[in-house]
Formats: C-alpha cells, sequence, structure tokens
C-alpha cells in the first residue's frame, strides 16, 4: 500500500499522541469480585467512540431534525451536517468529485446495496477468504469465488485467470482492504490494476482497513469504497457506500419510500412514481443524522492524525507479535504472512479457543474474541494450515485505546492458562 511505512522492530509508542478515546480507564468486575482496568483488545469488532465524536453529538443531540424537510432552523441545522458528511467521506477515501456518497447502516448494508444495484449480467469475482459480509450478497449469472492462493503474487495470477475466463460485459472485483482474521493487508494496487485491464470495476471493503490506514481510491484506481463508523470509532448505525454514481443511478432504490422519491401520482388504480436521483434515491425513510455526523467527525479525526495512527498501532503490534511467539503452542494464522495491522488471530494446541476468552475475560479482565470471525472459510482454512482440527481461533485486536500493559497482560495471561489451565 501506498501509505504503509514502517515501525518494524519499535515495541513501544511512547512519545505519540493519538486521538482520546472514551472507555479508557473503565473499570470490569473479576470472577472474584475484584475491579480491574478494562483491557479491550476486540477494536475489529467494533471500536470505542472518540471523544471528538462524543463532544460532537453531544452538541448536535439537542438540534437534530428531519433531514432535507423542514424549513424550520434545526432542520437547516440538520440537512446542513449530513450532507456535510458526505463531503468530509468523499475526502476520507480520496474519491473522485462525481463520485456518490450514499449514507447507510455499515459494511454489510453497503455491500447488499451495491449487489442489488449491479447490471443483470455482471460478473463477478471475489476471493473466499472473505468476511461473509462481502462473500455472501453476490448474486449475478457468473460469481466466481477464488480459493485465496498462499503468496499476494499468486492471488494477483489467480485474480487475472479469472476474469481472463470471465463472461464479456459488466465485470466487478470485490477486494477486502485488510483482513478481518488475520489483519493481513491485500495488494489492492496491483489487483485492481489486473482489474482495470479486463475491464472489471473494483469494490473495496475497508471495513478493517479504514481505522488504521490512509485510503486513496483514486490512486489504487478503486471504483467503490464500503465502511462502518462502528469500527472507526464512531458509534453503532451508519457506514457508507462511496464511488461511481452510474450502476447505482439506474438500479431500482434500495428501499421504497420517503425522502427517495421526487413525485407520487395517482394513475388510476396505479402510482406513477418519479425516483430520487443518487444518493437520495437509495437513503429512503428518516436518515440516521446524528450516527453520520458522527461517522464524519471520526474520519476527520482519523485523517488529521495517520502518522501517530500507524506508529501507535505497529509498535503494539509488534510487542504483541513478540510477545505470542514465547506462549507454548501459540500459532498465529496467517494468509501470506505479510504486513498487517493491528488484527491477530491464533490457536493454542490443546486448548479450546472460547474456555481461553472466557478465562481471559472473568481473570483478567480482557475482552478478545473467539471464533469463526464471520470468515468461516478463512478461519477454517488458517487453522488447518497450522496443523489444527479446531473449529475457532482466538483473535486480539488492537486500537486507539489499546496500551502496552494491555498487551503485556494479555501474553502473561496466556502463559499462565497455557502452563496452568484455565
Ligand atoms: N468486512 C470486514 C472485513 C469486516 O471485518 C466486517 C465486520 O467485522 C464487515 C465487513 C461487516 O461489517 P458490519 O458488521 O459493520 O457490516
Amino acid at each position: 500500500l501506498p501509505t504503509q511505512r514502517s515501525f518494524d522492530g519499535v515495541d513501544t509508542c511512547a512519545d505519540v499522541q493519538v486521538p482520546a478515546v472514551t472507555g479508557a480507564g473503565l473499570t470490569v468486575p473479576l470472577a472474584t469480585g475484584a475491579q480491574i482496568q478494562y483491557a479491550n483488545l476486540d477494536h475489529a469488532a467494533s471500536a470505542p467512540c472518540l471523544r471528538a465524536v462524543q463532544d460532537a453529538v453531544d452538541e448536535l443531540l439537542p438540534w437534530y431534525a428531519s433531514v432535507h424537510r423542514g424549513a424550520g432552523f434545526a432542520s437547516q441545522v440538520s440537512t446542513k451536517v449530513y450532507e456535510r458528511a458526505r463531503d468530509v467521506l468523499r475526502e476520507f477515501v480520496g474519491a473522485r468529485t462525481r463520485d456518490t456518497v450514499v449514507f447507510t447502516r455499515n459494511t454489510t448494508d453497503s455491500l447488499n446495496l451495491l449487489a442489488r444495484s449491479l447490471p443483470k449480467t455482471t460478473a463477478v469475482v471475489l476471493f473466499d477468504t472473505e468476511h461473509h459480509a462481502a462473500l455472501l450478497p453476490w448474486r449475478g449469472p457468473w460469481v466466481r469465488r477464488i480459493q485465496t492462493p498462499p503468496s499476494p503474487g499468486d492471488a494477483v495470477l489467480a485474480l487475472d485467470t479469472a476474469l481472463a475466463a470471465a463472461p464479456t460485459g459488466p465485470r466487478l472485483v470485490v477486494l477486502t482492504g485488510a483482513s478481518n482474521v488475520t489483519g493481513e493487508l491485500w495488494p489492492i494496487v496491483e489487483l485492481a490494476e489486473v482489474a482495470r485491464r479486463h475491464g472489471a470495476r473494483v469494490v473495496l471493503d475497508a471495513a478493517q482497513l479504514a481505522p488504521h490506514r490512509q485510503i486513496d481510491i483514486q490512486a489504487w484506481n478503486v471504483d467503490y469504497v464500503v465502511l462502518s463508523g462502528h469500527k472507526l470509532y464512531a458509534p453503532f448505525g451508519a457506514g457508507a457506500l462511496i464511488g461511481r454514481a452510474d450502476w447505482l443511478q439506474a438500479a431500482e432504490p434500495y428501499l421504497a419510500g420517503g425522502g427517495a422519491t421526487k413525485q407520487v401520482v395517482n394513475w388510476g388504480d396505479r402510482l406513477g412514481v418519479s425516483w430520487s436521483a443518487v444518493p437520495e434515491r437509495h437513503e429512503a425513510g428518516s436518515p440516521n443524522v446524528v450516527g453520520v455526523h458522527a461517522l464524519a467527525v471520526a474520519c476527520r479525526t482519523l485523517a488529521e492524525n495517520w502518522h501517530d495512527i500507524e506508529a501507535h498501532e505497529l509498535a503494539l503490534l509488534h510487542r504483541l507479535r513478540k510477545g505470542l511467539r514465547d506462549v507454548p503452542g501459540l500459532a498465529e494464522l496467517s494468509i501470506f504472512d505479510g504486513p498487517r495491522v493491528g488484527v491477530v488471530s491464533f490457536t493454542i494446541d490443546g486448548h479450546d479457543a472460547g474456555l481461553i476468552a472466557a478465562a481471559l475475560s472473568a481473570e483478567y479482565g480482557i475482552g478478545v474474541r473467539d471464533g469463526a470471525f464471520c470468515a468461516h472459510i478463512a478461519t477454517r482454512r488458517l487453522l488447518t494450515k497450522v496443523g489444527s482440527t479446531e473449529q475457532r481461533a482466538l483473535r486480539a485486536s488492537l486500537g486507539l485505546g489499546s496500551t502496552a500493559e494491555h498487551v503485556d497482560r494479555l501474553v502473561n495471561a496466556l502463559r499462565t492458562l497455557v502452563t496452568e489451565g484455565p
């Protein structure tokens, strides 16, 4: 990735200043009844809210009102806030000025909207290690799920081969920026270049990439990008689909209802409906103005701090991976053995992931995720690759609220649990 910097070999981040998050310093109960500071190592699922976002939401709450529909001052404020957020999102991902920004509920919603809006004959190509949100929505006449190869170079070749076999007509390649299982970065630029050569459009699932790295869809030759506010340090309920307007404009509205219509008239026993242009075409119903504002403020805050965010996360990631290597029987899951954001999944020989996760919570106040991470094919395959017969793994994921103490607590707890048992 053009933005990938190297902070390898540095395992503390004392001199960087990252944006503050809410929830830092929260205490949680242990099984003994004692209280301990919560070590949230589950940012890949949802990240706690930024303080800047909390302040912005507090400021807007007394004012939110109907968007695009009211003449009152509060409606004017809400409409302005909502429309300004589109510009923030466009800038956040380096979109073209003519790209549309459709606000959705989250990444899943955005990908389903795009899937629903494709021209009927679109051939779709993707890798089978995708998160289910990117794996499942495609219903066209030709959908090719490539078995993910073991190296980025092979992935580029495999995509080339799949596209060469695709029928003529519209084509879409679905790519993930960073794996939600391993955190590994995908060779987006190289894959998008292959797509371009075959006349295919590219949609980038940036759910995991966007909280960690600056995105530039123009420079990367990507046509659409999707993301979720709750992974970007904003509350739940707002996400976006950003990209080329033409297919979205030609498609039936995602939802039918108010806000998506220019005019509705009665033609005897039929209704004559004239639908709005994008983005309103796909945003029927009263929009989530507070959520969208929170998302935009989060994006603006991250965009002002990329250098420190990367330095913080990569230093802690280095510390975490170094520590995990010393836990007996622990095997890290990896697709490419390549650079990654602050997400690490692993299995521990002879230990059930669910029991370890429960013990980390009850005995150490540490929150991690266990399971197959809504990427069942990827997780099972990667477990098999390290010789495990388990169906579930553990995942620790870092974020702005993570500290060296959280990482050390996890590593020490795992060592104790593995040697003494949960
Ligand atoms: N894509 C990836 C890579 C993810 O990690 C996730 C969530 O974990 C999603 C898509 C779906 O995101 P959401 O649940 O916000 O729709």
